[in-house]
């Protein structure tokens, strides 16, 4: 519940002067609410109860403001196809402040295309109502999957045109996230050589994920070795449902864990990992089997700047304890993962587990590639396998004597454990329902060019409780023309 004394704190802005610049939202001439999510803001605490939608639509298009609100751009540099821009920053957001939850944690609440800051270069700092849809939608479906993600709050049409390849109607995202900091905040002053400001923000990010280590005297160590924990988490959650980025530059990974920047992601259909979605990613960097290893290069680039706080005397001798965590992260990322794919398959997922197994799941993603099966489907397919009922897993392949030696071995192994319980545990870690692209663009489609927002609620709603099968959803379930996957490519969402 919110409470009539709601403020949010200004900590970024007071804490990071160096890595804010204050700055006014842009005037809109006639906001209007398309998405708000309640209950995010009586989590949050937000003061809205009372207020119609009008006024929502007015206070997340920052034509009001929130009490306590101080607006202003978050400075940050990048990696950006590995190549170094030592100048990015929010060109077309703007941080409000911070909500302190009844447990004393705070997240960022935020105006995405809110207009031009100092850091738009020839940017307009506007965004259109395709792509902030499109973050709304991937972004709660990410959350109702279990994965850490920044959240939307709100998304407003500006009533405002935004020229692209074609002018399009222009739109607002409010995004609230465990905090907006980023590889690439701590690669800003880095470059510069001002580590007095690097420290700082080491300090503040410390204080807001990682408090325990606030009194440490290796804490610069161990919050490098935090952060690679939780990505190590991040990326095998992401491999293990399917999803991809698209666009994993420094100034698009967090420090917090979250994923951030829904703009050309998209969830794999049939199971290829070298599926590269993006279209400015021509060379397949970011493809679907590169993400556990760009996030290690990611995080090369923090140790990077992290260095001389570890060790001020002689930054040389903190490279060691660095390249160990470094060395690390993939062998965790694997451990995870690993473990993350036999649960998946219902197997043990235990560190002990036998060799036999670990081939039976390689041998199984081996049949989804070579027959090009729904990575999605084929999972869920297991919870009635599971229960003698395999004719939905042998459908989805055209030969379905390709998957019968391989389901025999998969069943003795399993009816170790009652069947029931076994198609419970599949139940619970196979989602039926992902964003699947055609529907995201059918729904953005429609929103953008329709002004018709239904298709988009229907699938918002369906992708709140991706594991349970939701009566007259079947075609949710169901993977994309083969015509529309075989082009099917996504925009930065610019
Ligand atoms: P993104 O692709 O959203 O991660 O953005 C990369 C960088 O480009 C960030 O510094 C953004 O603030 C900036 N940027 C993207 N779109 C715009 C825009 N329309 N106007 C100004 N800056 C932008
Ligand atoms: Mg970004």
């Amino acid at each position: 519940m919110s409470s009539p004394s709601f403020r949010l704190t200004r900590s970024f802005a007071e804490r990071l002067p160096a890595y804010f610049v204050a700055g006014e939202p842009m005037l809109v001439r006639s906001p209007r609410l398309l998405q708000f999510n309640a209950r995010l803001a009586e989590e949050l605490g937000l003061p809205v109860e009372e207020m119609d939608p009008d006024r929502l639509a007015r206070v997340f298009s920052g034509q009001e403001m929130l009490p306590g609100a101080h607006p202003g751009a978050q400075a940050y540099a990048g990696h950006q196809f590995g190549h170094f821009v030592p100048q990015l920053g929010d060109g077309r957001a703007l941080l409000l402040g911070e909500a302190v939850d009844g447990d004393g944690r705070s997240r960022d609440i935020a105006l995405k295309g809110s207009g031009r800051t100092r850091f738009s270069r020839g940017g307009d700092g506007k965004a259109a109502i395709g792509p902030v849809l499109r973050e709304y939608l991937v972004g709660e479906a990410m959350h109702a999957l279990g994965i850490p993600t920044t959240r939307a709050l709100a998304a407003v049409a500006t009533g405002e045109t935004v020229m692209r390849s074609e002018p399009l109607p222009g739109a607002m995202l409010t995004r609230v996230a465990a905090s907006h900091l980023r590889v690439g905040s701590f690669e800003y002053y880095a470059a510069q050589g001002k580590f007095e400001h690097v420290a700082e923000l080491a300090d503040f990010a410390i204080a807001r994920h990682d408090p325990e280590l606030a009194k440490e005297e290796d804490r610069y160590l161990r919050f490098f070795q935090a952060v690679a924990d939780r990505q190590a988490k991040l990326v095998a959650q992401w491999m293990l449902t399917g999803f991809i980025h698209g666009v994993m530059n420094t100034d698009n990974m967090t420090i917090s864990g979250e994923t951030i920047d829904y703009g050309p992601c998209a969830f794999m259909e049939a199971y290829n990992p070298d599926a590269v979605f993006s279209s400015i990613d021509t060379m397949g960097r970011y493809a679907y089997r590169n993400q556990p290893k760009i996030a290690a290069w990611n995080l090369a680039r923090l140790a990077e700047t992290l260095l001389r706080l570890m060790d001020p005397e002689d930054p040389q001798r903190a490279v060691e304890p660095a390249t160990k965590v470094l060395e690390e992260f993939l062998p965790r990322y694997e451990d995870l993962y690993r473990a993350g794919l036999r649960k998946k398959l219902g197997l043990n997922p235990g560190p002990d587990s036998d060799q036999e197994e670990d081939v039976l799941a390689s041998e199984w993603l081996e049949l989804l590639r070579t027959n090009q099966i729904d990575y999605t489907l084929a999972f869920r397919s297991l919870t009635d396998a599971a229960q003698d009922n395999s004719a939905a897993l042998e459908q989805l392949f055209s030969a379905p004597g390709e998957i019968q030696s391989w389901l025999e071995r998969w069943r003795s192994r399993v009816s170790r454990q009652p069947a029931a319980e076994v198609a419970e545990s599949l139940r619970a870690v196979n989602p039926v329902y992902v964003p699947r692209n055609h529907l995201v663009e059918e729904a953005l489609h429609a929103a953008s060019n329709a002004d018709d927002l239904a298709p988009f609620e229907r699938l918002l709603k369906v992708l709140e409780r991706p594991f349970e099968e939701q009566p007259g959803c079947d075609h949710y379930a169901k993977p994309a023309p083969r015509e529309f996957t075989a082009t099917y490519e996504t925009f930065c969402g610019t």
